[in-house]
């Protein structure tokens, strides 16, 4: 009987066939939802830090050339 373990909370599985474990890897639905929501917090947390440096070098350009913002010169 394949056994498997469950990457969350770490509980061993056995399923006679692997129709009988849909959620496999995991060993339930809770799991497979905590591992989701890994997943799209770090991707939210990637999405948040890319666009800093991107737009950062536009917002730069226009601000120097602005009479009052002499002061980094
Ligand atoms: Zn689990």
């Amino acid at each position: 009987m394949p056994t498997y373990e469950c990457p969350i909370c770490h509980t061993k599985t056995t399923c006679a066939r692997p129709e009988d474990a849909p959620y496999r890897p995991f060993c339930s639905e809770r799991c497979k939802l905590v591992d989701l929501g890994r997943w799209l917090n770090e991707e939210y947390r990637v999405r948040e830090e890319l666009p800093v440096d991107q737009p950062d070098d536009k917002l730069d350009d226009p601000r120097r050339e602005l009479p009052g913002g002499g002061a980094d010169v």
